[in-house]
């Protein structure tokens, strides 16, 4: 969805990318910034999902809580 393009990495592997949901795996990335992260083996060092589309389902349906953050009609366009 748009929203996670305003997450960063940090965000993203302590929310919903911290690991592979389906298989559990995690391992050290070396983000772009140079910071180490346990991250989803899927994330890439820029922070984004290397099998966007394809991705497990659980990852589709994640309720990201970040969405309750924002009005309705935003959310609505976010989920589009
Ligand atoms: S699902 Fe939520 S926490 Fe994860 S990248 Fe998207 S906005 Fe950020
Ligand atoms: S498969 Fe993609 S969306 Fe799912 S946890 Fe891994 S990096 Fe995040």
């Amino acid at each position: 969805m748009r929203l996670c393009i305003t997450c960063n990495i940090d965000e993203k592997t302590s929310m919903c990318c911290g690991s592979n949901p389906e298989t559990g795996e995690s391992i050290e990335l070396i983000t772009a910034e140079g910071n180490t992260v346990i991250a989803c083996p899927n994330l890439s060092p820029e922070g984004e999902c290397l099998v966007y589309g394809s991705q497990p389902q659980a990852c589709k349906d994640y309720d990201c809580p970040r969405l309750y953050e924002i009005d309705l009609v935003d959310r609505f366009n976010l989920l589009k």
